[in-house]
């Protein structure tokens, strides 16, 4: 397929889209001004059940559907059939945010939409109410240019426990398989690299968190006391950790690798076509250098998304604060992270763990598992996928980078395993979006961009 820059159809769209800007920014304020903070169980209905009514003011018929945590917003537009394409497009996002504190960092009120110099301010405005309001935008604009009908049918699943680790999202999926079948896939975020750059994430890597206890004692003692015939609990903490992993990162869980898919050929094209962020990096951290002592664009590109890590996130016993407590603690415990690659699971590192620590001496560490998810990436070469690449080189003016996977964890197995789905980025976010963090914002220009980009993968969706 060769795609003309524009034609008739497309500049309807991208006019619609234009004319009616601030009828979506105030969208964007109706949806920032309900706060919607998972973390915190903040607003968290109100914003299922507003996100529900703002669906079916643009046409579609929408519920609040209950899961084994917060509710999940579907959405349909005129049911089955009713499109002009018998294809069905579903969208992913997630209505819930990140908690807004510290809320002295902020210059304008997190809940409130403030737009100052070109970009809009308001926890979640990128992440991932901007999202929502894009793929609005952009359905009513492909729906006005084809004649008032929708192209095809468009389904959306929209969470409120994306910020807190999805942890009901793969039961739900199974369970409404048929509810939720569709023929593709549009990710909840999307956009634009430092250069301006449309970026392209075909998979995810999954994640496995846990944390490990000891407890040795009923309570804390006198170090000169238990320091010689006590056992410490700091120090059994310390030495389970320390047969996890290596000083040269290699994860020594028996099987740990068993599963571990090695990058493809086209995998290493990929990383290799993309720009190297390796001196962003070391100046962004002050690095002297990376793990391994690895210099190689490629060589590092490929161990930051397809290495599997085993990382201490938290230690956490005994005493502190200032001076000097000659303390013998009871209790410690570590917060530990996996990020897992193709073909691991969370599951099979739990039991591999646990095996290891017996194994070793350490029945007495607890496990605790802390959520998870499995890795999982989509084909570049799918038709969906070039669409998409295709599409955004048009709207852009720049090719995209296309990452065969990215180094975080999103909940997009189920989508792409138990839905089958190619599923694509697609979106309004840029470097500077400061998403979690205080003054989270969006471009206005790059929110144009990116729903215009949406509009037309929806367009040409509906013609292949
Ligand atoms: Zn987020």
């Amino acid at each position: 397929m060769t795609l003309q820059p524009t034609n008739p159809v497309w500049e309807k769209i991208d006019a619609h889209i234009e004319e009616n800007t601030d009828y979506w920014i105030e969208e964007l304020a109706r949806l920032c001004a309900q706060p919607s903070v998972s973390a915190q169980n903040f607003g968290i209905t109100e914003c299922a059940d507003l996100v529900a009514t703002m669906l079916r003011e643009q046409g579609f018929r929408a519920e609040v559907m209950p899961s084994d945590g917060y509710p999940v917003v579907y959405a349909e537009a005129f049911g089955e059939g009713d499109g002009r394409s018998d294809k069905t497009l579903l969208f992913y996002l997630h209505y819930d945010v990140q908690p807004a504190e510290p809320l002295e960092l902020w210059d304008s009120p997190p809940f409130e939409l403030t737009e100052r110099e070109g970009k809009l301010y308001a926890r979640g405005i990128s992440d991932d109410k901007g999202h929502i309001i894009c793929r609005l935008a952009a359905l009513a604009a492909v729906k006005d240019a084809m004649g008032g009908e929708l192209p095809c049918n468009v389904k959306f699943i929209i969470e409120g426990e994306e910020e807190i680790g999805s942890p009901n999202m793969p039961a739900f999926v199974e369970k409404h398989q048929e509810k939720l079948a569709a023929d593709a896939c549009i990710w909840e975020f999307g956009g634009v690299d430092h250069d301006g750059r449309p970026s392209q994430a075909l998979g995810m890597r999954g994640i496995c968190y846990v944390e490990l206890s000891v407890q040795t004692a009923s309570i804390d003692a006198h170090s000169g006391l238990g320091g010689s015939i006590f056992p410490n609990a700091a120090w059994r903490l310390v030495w389970a950790l320390s047969t996890l992993k290596d000083q040269n990162e290699r994860i020594l869980i028996p099987g740990f690798y068993d599963n571990v898919q090695p990058p493809s050929q086209r995998d290493l094209e990929m990383l290799a076509a993309m720009p190297s962020e390796a001196a962003n990096l070391k100046q962004m951290f002050a690095l002297d250098g990376f793990l391994l002592g690895t210099t190689d664009d490629l060589a590092l590109k490929t161990q930051a998304v397809f290495q599997p890590t085993c990382t201490i996130c938290g230690l956490t016993s005994g005493y502190q604060g200032a001076g000097t407590k000659t303390v013998l603690p009871a209790k410690a415990s570590a917060k530990v992270d996996f990020r897992l690659v193709p073909n691991q699971s969370p599951q099979e590192i739990i039991s591999k763990l646990r095996a290891h620590l017996d194994a070793n001496g350490f029945t007495d560490v607890e496990i605790t598992f802390h959520g998870g998810g499995r890795p999982a990436k989509v084909d570049p070469d799918d038709p969906f996928v070039q669409l998409t690449n295709e599409t955004a080189e048009l709207v852009y003016g720049k090719q995209p980078n296309v990452a065969p996977i990215i180094g975080g964890s999103g909940p997009n197995y189920p989508f792409i395993h138990t839905l089958g789905l190619p599923l694509v980025a697609a979106g309004v976010g840029y470097p500077g979006s400061q998403v979690h963090a205080p003054n989270e914002n969006m471009r206005l220009d790059y929110f144009l961009l990116g729903t215009k980009h949406t509009a037309r993968i929806i367009e040409q969706f509906a013609k292949k």
